[in-house]
């Protein structure tokens, strides 16, 4: 076993929770060493497209923000959480912005969406690569500082030590020992391994396995909900270079509708993720579903309604892979049905991301409570950006005591 060097903060995870902990634990003055299980840029959070939620319209608040998220978890979300989320949303993008985030703007503000679950447009959006601007931006901002990058290291176990904790990794060069003051877990969901158990499709990047949470909660850590797996309502279905593949949310936002085999719109478009993915699998089950060519349940996403105007902003990517796969969304419907793709619970936490072992924080889709078990989409990214900072910072401060 080496023994590694000892930190002040030690975050585990470089998507964009571990990348937002470790800018605000660095910029706190600490030490800080970012461990990951393969490169820094492999991550879920690089993956989103659809955007950011933060309330910025001129009929919107932190408040009516807060009351989406409580009535799309069917109020099982922990209420002192949820204010904190959307309280500190527009500071938030303020800080991504400072870090190098170009969010798109029209007619003199930000662009925003309305997203399934949201009573106002909330939505910010970078085109529809939000999560890869978020986290390059958030990545450059952590190597221009003075932490520590320790890629290839997997966790293992953490352990309580005189000075705080210590993590166990496996390397490349063999096992490994960091020590630290206080430590970060951000090391995503579970959702790629539940997908393979399952023997089904997943959005997931391959390294959404989850073992962290197991790490955690063998320690000690209290967890919830961890039974609460979110479908993406609309996975694409067809082609088969598209199985898997999150169709962005803000289709829908800009005008897509869900029709059955009649041609008939089944379901609010616009309503929470859940209700949406069981309505979809409810008119495949009474026999209203569409087959797809290679013989999967779908039903049609017709996104022909969405305005060139509208796609060429804020859907580039998509078009282009389905252009590349020889469909056109606007000129046809394309296939989609459900695909695993969130872990809605994980790791106890408190306002400043302490798990219920103290010196260990938790943030992002590793911790649970924010979104009850149902989350919103664009407030998982957001989630990473608020509670990332905060763990970052409490992290940075409990170290020095
Ligand atoms: C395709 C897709 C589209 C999405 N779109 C949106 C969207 O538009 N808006 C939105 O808000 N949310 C969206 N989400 C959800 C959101 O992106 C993720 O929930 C969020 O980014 C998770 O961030 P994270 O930092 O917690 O975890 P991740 O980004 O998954 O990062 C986890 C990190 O931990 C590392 N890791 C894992 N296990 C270990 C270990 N044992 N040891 C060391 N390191 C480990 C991983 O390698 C990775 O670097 C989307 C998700 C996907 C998959």
């Amino acid at each position: 076993m080496r023994e590694g060097a000892s930190f002040d903060v030690l975050v585990v995870g470089s998507g964009a929770a571990g990348l937002a902990s470790a800018v605000a634990a660095d910029r706190a003055g600490a030490r800080v060493a970012l461990a990951t299980k393969t490169t820094l840029q492999a991550c879920n959070s690089a993956k989103a497209q659809g955007g950011i939620q933060a309330a910025f319209g001129d009929d919107d608040s932190p408040e009516i923000h807060a009351e989406d998220v409580m009535r799309s978890s069917h109020d099982t979300a922990n209420p002192a959480l949820v204010g904190v989320l959307t309280s500190e949303a527009p500071s938030a993008i303020h800080w991504l912005e400072e870090a190098g985030v170009e969010f798109t703007r029209s007619n003199g503000g930000y662009r925003l969406a309305r997203c399934g679950g949201a009573t106002r447009h909330r939505l910010l959006q970078v085109g529809d690569r939000t999560g890869h601007a978020i986290t390059k931006a958030l990545r450059e901002r952590f190597e221009s500082g003075s932490g520590t990058e320790l890629p290839h290291h997997r966790l293992l176990e953490i352990r309580r030590s005189d000075t705080g904790w210590v993590a166990s990794f496996d390397t490349k060069e063999g096992p490994a020992e960091v020590g630290a003051g206080a430590v970060v877990l951000a090391a995503g969901g579970r959702c790629f391994a539940e997908a393979e158990t399952r023997g089904e499709l997943s959005t997931n990047h391959p390294n959404a396995t989850g073992e962290a949470t197991r790490i955690a909660t063998a320690a000690g850590a209290e967890a919830r909900d961890l039974d609460a797996l979110q479908y993406h309502p609309n996975g694409g279905a067809w082609p088969a270079t598209m199985q898997g593949y999150s169709i962005p949310e803000t289709t829908r936002a800009y005008g897509a509708v869900l029709r059955n085999s009649d041609g008939e719109e089944f379901t609010d478009s616009l309503g929470p993720r859940d209700t949406v993915s069981e309505a979809i699998v409810a008119e495949v089950e009474r026999g209203k579903g569409v087959e797809t060519p290679d013989g999967r349940p779908a039903v049609w996403l017709d996104t022909t309604r969405i305005s060139a105007a509208d796609a060429e902003i804020s859907l580039p990517y998509m078009l282009r892979r389905y252009r590349a796969a020889g469909i056109d969304p606007l000129a046809e419907r394309i296939y989609t049905y459900p695909v695993l793709h969130y872990q809605n619970g994980g790791l106890v936490i408190d306002e400043h991301a302490e798990t219920t072992l103290e010196g260990v924080f938790a943030c992002g889709e590793i911790a649970g409570g924010t979104h009850g078990r149902n989350r919103m989409m664009g407030n998982s990214l957001l989630e990473c950006v608020v509670f990332g900072r905060r763990a970052g910072k409490a992290a940075a401060e409990r170290s020095r005591t």
